[in-house]
């Protein structure tokens, strides 16, 4: 097709679940897995008559994630009516925010290779999700109204990522500053984030642009599927392009779904436009005004985001970029590293013993690293001894292994009473060199002759030093002694 470049541009729609106690409107504990239609109330069922109620904690945790994401959050905000007529939601509309959301114009920033990028934010605003219909079984469909009514932060970015690998950066970096926040569990198998791509590409041919209509992909819950369903969809408009030349003009947006086994997108429909919903205010509902004696105390709550962190870890600690963020993945982790750093361990061999040593044992156990018994302060006493060469790496292994089984053992105290310390004292050690060079006059001659023999004469030596003091001799102390005394 001759010379032909395209840029990609994505803007994403994330639905993420919160994890208040109760529902956005009505006092229906939120429910996973439950048996169906166990977590309804005549308010989530649509009943008529009944009203809703809003759900405090739901706007804070919006809010906090809202100041988070760098929006502005609206000092008035109301409930709109989106007109939705499937049996899963049965008022025959959901209720969201239309015209005045709760937080507008922000940013999130995101690691790429080429460095961190802003993805501008135009909204942020809180809705209710709608309950689950279930085809599966018979000449019939059944409805479980369970999740109907779980409030859900809708976050609309620009269309500002021009790869699928960015695309799934945000939504991992999103996942992180939900959870640190505390606003949701962000749990990908319990479907607590949802994501729906914009996609479509501005292709220059000899000197000319044309833009490609744009597909809005629903519905995808995983990065997995976020990344090959666009990765897929920029393939298939570039194949569209070439064989027909269409463009983008008003009302030839398209919505597709994402067949998981077959890795295809398929058409689902021409996308309705917004009047389609006949949004309305929700007479049944009061306004949300803000004030600073509200915003404050939740600013308050604000804390430093995992890709601030993990650049202060790479900064200040001097630690791989890579091993900054495995400890900023979770804020619990990073909180028990600082501690340990905190509590005296250099932050490198806390680094290590953390990633090499206990993130190994949480894993084996299906739990996370704060879940395993172990103190900061056990594992800056380790890193302490590792740093003074009092114990070797094995015996580092050993003694945590003891850390794990038991909880308030001291590193220091097991490592004394078991003889592991590492034999450090010149004194001590000097004697049994000493006893080593005499019992093997041939080595000690290799040793001194230099040449190839040498080494391996010297390597000898220190075995033996090794095997009279049972594997506890410091190694380099025992060797700076060996050279001084064969010099
Ligand atoms: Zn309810
Ligand atoms: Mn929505």
């Amino acid at each position: 097709m001759g010379n032909l470049e395209y840029k990609v541009l994505v803007g994403l729609e994330i639905h993420v679940q919160l994890c208040t106690q109760t529902k956005m409107f009505c006092g229906c504990a939120l429910s996973f897995a439950e048996e169906p239609n166990s977590r309804v109330c005549p308010v989530c069922l649509g009943m008529p008559g009944s009203l809703p109620v809003m759900n405090k904690q739901a706007v804070e945790f919006a809010i906090l994630a809202g100041m988070a994401l760098n929006c502005q959050i609206a000092q008035f905000t109301k409930w709109d009516r989106k007109s939705y007529y499937y049996p899963d939601l049965p008022k025959n509309y959901q209720i969201s925010q239309y015209d005045l959301p709760l937080a507008i114009n922000g940013y999130i920033e995101i690691p790429t290779d080429n460095g961190i990028k802003k993805i501008r934010i135009i909204r942020a605003h809180l809705e209710e999700d709608a309950g689950k219909n279930l085809h599966t079984a018979g000449n019939f469909s059944l409805v479980d109204l369970n999740r109907a009514g779980t409030p859900l932060l809708e976050i609309v970015t620009e269309p500002d990522m021009n790869s699928a690998i960015e695309v799934r950066a945000l939504a991992e970096e999103l996942q992180r500053i939900v959870r640190y926040l505390g606003v949701s569990e962000a749990d990908m198998q319990k479907g607590h984030m949802r994501f729906e791509p914009n996609v479509n590409l501005v292709i220059t041919r000899a000197g000319q642009e044309f833009k490609t209509p744009i597909v809005e992909v629903k519905n995808l819950n995983s990065f997995k599927a976020l990344e090959n369903s666009i990765n897929y969809e920029i393939g298939r408009q570039l194949d569209r392009f070439n064989e027909t030349g269409e463009v983008m003009e008003m009302g030839n947006k398209s919505t597709r779904g994402w067949d998981d086994a077959k890795e295809v997108t398929v058409l689902q429909r021409e996308k309705e436009e917004a009047h389609d919903y006949r949004y309305f205010p929700d007479p049944d509902l009061v306004p949300v005004e803000t004030n600073e004696d509200w915003l404050i105390p939740i600013q308050e709550r604000l804390c430093e985001l995992p890709l601030k962190k993990r650049l202060r870890y790479v900064k200040e600690y001097g630690l791989s970029d890579y091993d900054a963020g495995v400890l900023t993945s979770e804020r619990a982790t990073a909180d028990f590293f600082e501690n340990a750093v905190k509590s005296g361990g250099e932050p490198k061999r806390v680094c290590n013993l953390l990633t090499q040593y206990f993130q190994k044992r949480a894993n084996e156990r299906g739990c996370n690293l704060t879940e395993l018994g172990v103190k900061p302060q056990q594992v800056a006493a380790l890193a302490k001894m590792l740093e003074k060469e009092e114990i070797s790496a094995t015996a580092a292994a050993a003694i945590s292994d003891a850390v794990v089984l038991s909880e308030d053992l001291d590193p220091g105290k097991y490592a004394q009473e078991h003889n592991l310390l590492q034999k450090s004292d010149a004194g001590e050690l000097e004697a049994i060199v000493e006893e080593v060079i005499k019992a093997n006059p041939q080595a000690v001659e290799d040793f001194k002759a230099g040449g190839k023999k040498s080494g391996k004469a010297k390597g000898f030596l220190l075995g033996q030093v090794m095997q009279k003091t049972k594997g506890r001799a410091n190694p380099k102390v025992a060797a700076e002694i060996l050279d001084r005394k064969l010099a």
